[in-house]
């Protein structure tokens, strides 16, 4: 598939690990070709391989990293037909993260992670993980021909005013995105509303946006979720979509799952649209943001991108 020829599997090796609060903690990779990674996007995704949590060893639980690099050898342009050609005892388990920032300079890679116990292969492996520690990652290569895919963030060129909603798992994006929007010398209004585990998981972003810290522990009882989309219902949307010539929006029906499970819905490329919403947080509440935005505001669908980063009680992998 075209999408997959522009990532290919990195070797990589943890080589640093940096706490960035109580939930969150930053990944430094690096490894012989990092040099040669390329990101696209503040939110490009990844994909990242984890050793076996079921294997008996150290030796064995790495056996299915071993068997994927060996395997992508045979298939370069093609790491996810590397990956199904493995057989499922000996294939890693495999979590999707994003680049929080590249440095191919110092062949470093960091990658952030919410620290959500030891109930996945990821999350087990950010509680325990040590400098030395090798994974595999997909990630996009350098110096392709390949078009540039992997991302959502697309801002139209005209944007005017930028809504960000995101919990935990797309902090790491949005914190990117907002360094974007401060650098850009036409910047549009920013409003950004993040919801965090933990009063302590607020984190300084850059400058120039409107930033709202929802943390769960601050309304105990509260489920996932539940802050984002109060936050988002005292809004006056509706008031500042009419302000900016935003026409109302039919009702909400051609919503697209990923095979995965998850929720999906990107905006339409539109240079001249003048809002731009960038929703990403568990699937349920990443789909009621978006119902909300288009049903009861009003807001144009193609205005809006909309993604469930994960989905409660249920493994993805
Ligand atoms: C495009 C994209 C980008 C992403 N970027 C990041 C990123 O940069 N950093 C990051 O931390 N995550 C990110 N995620 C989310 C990450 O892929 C999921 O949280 C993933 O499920 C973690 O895998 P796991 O092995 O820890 O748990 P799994 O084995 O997938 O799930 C085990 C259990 O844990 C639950 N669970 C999963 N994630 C969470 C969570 N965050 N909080 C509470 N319970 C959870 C599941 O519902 C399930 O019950 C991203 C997802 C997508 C789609």
């Amino acid at each position: 598939m075209a999408a997959q020829q522009s990532y290919r599997i990195f070797d990589i090796t943890l080589s640093r690990r940096t706490s960035v609060s109580p939930s969150l903690v930053r990944f430094t990779f690096t490894g012989p070709e990092v040099g040669q990674m390329a990101t696209h996007a503040p939110d490009q995704r990844i994909k990242l391989f984890f050793p076996s949590p079921d294997a008996g060893s150290e030796a064995s639980a790495q056996g299915g990293l071993d068997a994927l690099f060996e395997i992508a050898k045979l298939h370069e342009h093609d790491w996810y037909g590397a990956f199904r050609a493995l057989p499922d005892a000996q294939r890693p388990p495999m979590r999707t993260y994003t680049i929080r920032e590249l440095r191919p300079a110092r062949a470093e890679v960091d990658v952030e992670f919410v620290l959500h116990g030891d109930n996945g292969p990821a999350s087990r492996w950010a509680m325990q993980a040590r400098p030395g520690d090798r994974l595999a990652m997909t990630a996009p290569a350098a110096g392709t021909d390949a078009a540039a895919v992997g991302f959502e963030w697309k801002p139209p060129r005209s944007v005017r005013r930028v809504l960000i909603v995101a919990d935990e798992t797309a902090l790491p994006a949005a914190a990117g995105i907002l360094e974007e929007l401060a650098a850009r010398s036409d910047r549009p209004r920013v409003e950004a509303l993040v919801e965090v585990p933990k009063g302590g998981d607020e984190q300084a972003l850059a400058p120039g946006a409107q930033v709202r810290w929802l943390p769960r522990d601050a309304a105990p009882g509260c489920t996932h979720g539940e802050r984002l989309l109060n936050a988002v219902r005292e809004l006056d949307l509706a008031r500042e979509i009419r302000a900016l010539g935003g026409q109302p929006a039919s009702a909400d029906t051609d919503e697209e799952t990923r095979g995965e499970g998850l929720f999906w819905e990107a905006a339409t490329v539109d240079d001249s649209a003048p809002f731009y919403a960038w929703i990403a947080a568990e699937t349920k509440v990443a789909r009621s943001v978006r119902r909300y935005l288009v049903n009861e505001c009003g807001l144009p669908k193609r205005y809006i991108t909309s993604m469930g980063y994960w989905c409660k009680g249920k493994v993805l992998g």
